[in-house]
């Protein structure tokens, strides 16, 4: 890419509420059958336009055909009973009734694909596809069947990397893995967490991302926000061998977040989504402060591997707050792409 700065989201958009109850993750289809079909891909159109409006250089799907950014890929694969239901910790943090695998999980057919190719079809700009990574997979589900989370990790690895080759094809530019649980399961991050996403990644040409946040802005992420103290160094764990990895490029979070900025150093040589948006607050940042993050991120990454984004999916947001998100993103990324041409 050409563009000094090119900037994306790290995920989700908020949906019309045509489509799904607003400001809700897990939010119901309010449509079924063909009618939902081709809602979702009205939404994905007008997500698109709002994107593209906002100047957003790689586009996406805005997650608009998914209810979650986990489950739904899940729903698609063979092997998991939805009405069997356990309770689990999601990312130890709090407890949900998920799903159970109940047999050897596989795809039976593509899951993202057609509407990779539908949004392809809309547009000529780059295009990133998130997906959820092996870890994040694992951590919502009861395994009855493998009883190793690391064994249920490296299937899915292989199903992802099926899923993303045929999203590959379908002209996707980049690929994203969306792994939440690499700040948490720290151990398991550097056994195999990381050797599985590089399985996902196996082959594939384009370009890969992995997306590593401190999650949405639900009561249960700030609760745990509020515990991590003064300086979150969560991701100092993983990015030593992050570094070493095949993956192309790190999203991470930075506005508003206690993570030191310095921490970025470990990944040096890759290229780095910088969230300059918080996706936490209704609160618009201004163009200067997404600026002066963008500022402080080029002290540890060098300006041609800056990527500038959201810290985390926007899916529970108003649509006038990501809308105002994304603008303020835009402008802050375009004052900093003035300020190294001179
Ligand atoms: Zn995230």
């Amino acid at each position: 890419m050409t563009l000094l700065l090119p900037t994306s989201t790290a995920g989700s958009l908020p949906k019309p509420s045509w489509l799904a109850e607003p400001e809700k993750l897990w939010s119901p289809w309010k449509l079924q059958g063909d009618e939902l079909i081709e809602a979702k891909q009205d939404a994905l159109r007008v997500s698109l336009q709002e994107q593209r409006q906002a100047g957003i250089d790689i586009v996406s799907d805005g997650e608009q055909t998914r209810q979650h950014f986990v489950t739904t890929f899940i729903e698609h694969l063979d092997g998991v009973d939805f009405e069997s239901r356990e309770t689990v910790k999601i990312r130890d943090r709090y407890e949900a009734s998920v799903p159970s695998v109940v047999g050897a999980v596989s795809r039976p057919q593509p899951v993202f694909v057609d509407d990779a190719k539908f949004l392809r079809a809309q547009t000529d700009q780059p295009i990133k596809w998130a997906l959820p990574g092996p870890m994040t997979m694992i951590d919502t589900l009861y395994d009855g069947h493998y009883k190793s989370r690391e064994k249920l990790a490296w299937e899915f690895a292989k199903i992802l990397n099926q899923e993303a080759k045929e999203l590959e094809a379908a002209g996707v530019d980049i690929i994203q893995f969306d792994e939440p649980a690499f700040n948490v399961f720290f151990d398991d991050v550097n056994d195999w967490g990381i050797a599985t996403l590089e399985r996902a990644i196996e082959g594939l040409q384009c370009e890969t991302a992995v997306h590593i946040c401190y999650g949405y802005g639900i009561k249960a992420n700030n609760d745990w926000k509020k515990t991590l103290g003064s300086e979150w160094r969560q991701y100092e764990q993983a990015f030593p061998k992050l570094q070493q990895s095949a993956i192309d490029i790190v999203s991470l979070e930075c506005q508003n977040s206690h993570v030191p900025m310095d921490l970025i150093e470990l990944i040096r040589g890759k290229k780095v989504m910088v969230g300059a948006i918080d996706v936490a607050t209704n609160d618009i940042e201004t163009p200067e402060e997404v600026a002066d993050t963008l500022r402080k991120a080029l002290q540890f990454v060098d300006a041609e591997k800056l990527y500038p984004s959201t810290n985390c999916g926007m899916a529970p947001l108003s649509r006038e707050v990501a809308r105002g998100k994304l603008q303020a993103l835009s402008a802050g990324a375009a004052i900093v792409r003035q300020e190294l041409s001179i």
